[in-house]
């Protein structure tokens, strides 16, 4: 099955990225950036101030989601029954033909880049730019998945056999790239679909869910479902018909789900709490740059995303590095996305909980090196706030918060500061900032994380670059990683079949 990994001929749009000189593919999509030239905001140079002023009173996707409420079993039984009714016609197309309708899928999510950046914006907040990001990164899935797909056919020795229905459950921090991903996976491996969004971003999930039925893929085949939340859900959450879930988001989810059903095969990203090391070796200027744009990039609402900095030795006995991060975290720019400055947009809704812990509480020992502040009466606008002192085993060093908080720890040698790292029951991203090969080595020996990165930030997965999965409580149910040349091969089941003489 790994010869599935040997023709790599997409290159993945998110590699070629160039936001800065980013010309628009599709002017009939409405978006007219003739005169947008003076800006010097690249996606608002891009995108056009149209997005701008459409955010704060976008209906995008609202009509579909209206009529996709589904709040009976019976509902639910019926959709089931359309999906499996459909799935044969669309596994009898084969690999290459169901490619063939994802590098369409590919198109119209392209076409719809400006819509999608709105959607994501009016719905979660996610600033244009980091919404940006997202749509080149579905329109990679849709390739890569395609090209793996047509593969699945070439295998020598095995048939693959489609899955016959997958529910998909997308998060709300990746409104389009995960929903999109998540959905087209399965669709490339031939199953069916029924997609339950995010009750926090129906309106994204229903605007892919447009782009991919535009491309070809059936109304039946690919099922748009707001189901309702309890019973409901979980009615179709833990059908039998249902051969696999795809879930990303919260561990505790992953848990919920399995308990409805002891035996649901469930492929699920869930969450991460994620360090960066930064050893005396390092470049100290690109690893705090590093370290504050992995924090709060998305107002730190990534899986991915980086809640410690652990200093080691020099690097924590000097003030220099905590300056430089009071610095970089102070120079950014909160607000709400249709202010074109904005850099950290609002989190996704009033901060409660863990997170309101986080953001207004210190720990025994912890000080702010740069205290948060509450910029809106609702409570969804903070400035990002970083504490230092942070103990091991502490509860700031254990717990997720998912929002823009950066704890600061420290070190004595690079061994204790792995071990501080690998603390956590998670295991998603991890990064270190290091000159020196022999730390290199060590690091890579010792860290349990299912995503590594060295001198850069640790989020922003590129799709076939590098695959995105989580090892420890990070990721839930067998597979390979999102994005990866085996992901499809685990969303059905292989027949051997007797090679030709
Ligand atoms: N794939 C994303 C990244 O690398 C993170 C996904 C998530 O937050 O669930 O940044």
């Amino acid at each position: 099955l790994d010869s599935l990994a040997a023709l790599d001929t997409v290159v993945p749009e998110a590699n070629r990225k160039q936001q800065t000189d980013r010309a628009p593919e599709q002017p009939e999509n409405g978006f007219n950036n003739a005169d947008d030239s003076d800006s010097s905001l690249p996606v608002v140079r891009a995108w056009g101030r149209e997005v701008l002023s459409k955010v704060p009173q976008s209906r995008l996707g609202m009509d579909l989601v209206e009529a996709s409420v589904f709040d009976s079993t019976e509902a639910v039984e019926v959709l089931i029954e359309r999906a499996l009714t459909a799935q044969p016609e669309w596994a009898a197309l084969g690999g290459a033909g169901r490619a063939a309708l994802l590098r369409k899928a590919a198109v119209e999510l392209s076409r719809r880049r400006g819509e999608l950046i709105e959607v994501a914006a009016s719905e979660t907040g996610k600033t244009l730019a980091e919404g940006d990001v997202e749509i080149s990164e579905a329109v990679d899935f849709a390739n890569y998945y395609g090209m793996s797909a047509a593969k699945l056919d070439q295998v020598q020795g095995a048939t693959f056999v489609p899955s016959k229905l997958t529910v998909v459950t997308p998060p709300w921090n990746f409104p389009i790239a995960i929903t999109a991903g998540s959905i087209l996976a399965p669709l490339a491996a031939g199953s069916s679909v029924i997609v339950k969004p995010a009750p926090q971003a129906k309106r994204c999930a229903a605007v892919v869910v447009e782009a991919l039925w535009a491309a070809g893929i059936s109304k039946d085949v690919l099922i748009f479902a707001d189901v309702a939340e309890g019973p409901i859900g979980q009615h179709l959450i833990s059908h039998p018909a249902v051969d696999r879930v795809i879930l990303t988001g919260a561990y505790e989810t992953a848990k919920l789900f399995r308990s409805w059903r002891s035996d649901l095969p469930l492929l699920a990203e869930t969450s991460g709490k994620n360090a960066i090391i930064v050893t005396p070796s390092a470049d100290l200027d690109v690893a705090a740059k590093d370290v504050v744009r992995s924090a709060f990039g998305h107002a730190g609402q990534k899986c991915s995303a980086a809640s410690l900095v652990i200093l080691v030795g020099s690097v924590a006995d000097s003030d220099r590095f905590r300056n430089q991060l009071v610095d970089a975290v102070s120079s950014l720019k909160v607000g709400f996305p249709e202010d074109p400055e904005t850099e950290i947009g609002p989190i996704i809704e009033p901060a409660a909980g863990k997170l309101k812990t986080a953001l207004t509480t210190l720990g025994e020992g912890e000080s702010w090196l740069v205290a948060p502040r509450k910029l809106d009466t609702e409570g969804r606008l903070y400035s990002p706030g970083v504490r230092t002192g942070v103990r091991p085993n502490s509860y700031y060093h254990l717990t997720e918060f998912f929002g823009p908080v950066l704890g600061v720890m420290t070190a004595k040698t690079l061994e204790e500061a792995i071990e501080l790292q690998n603390a956590s029951a998670y295991g998603l991203t991890a990064g270190l900032h290091t000159m020196d090969a022999e730390e290199l080595a060590l690091w890579l020996d010792k860290v349990q994380a299912g995503n590594l990165y060295v001198n850069r930030g640790i989020t922003g997965a590129i799709v076939q670059r590098q695959p995105f999965g989580g090892w420890k409580r990070s990721s839930v149910g067998a597979g390979a990683k999102a994005g990866g040349p085996n992901y499809l091969v685990h969303l059905g089941s292989w027949e051997s079949r007797e090679l030709p003489e």
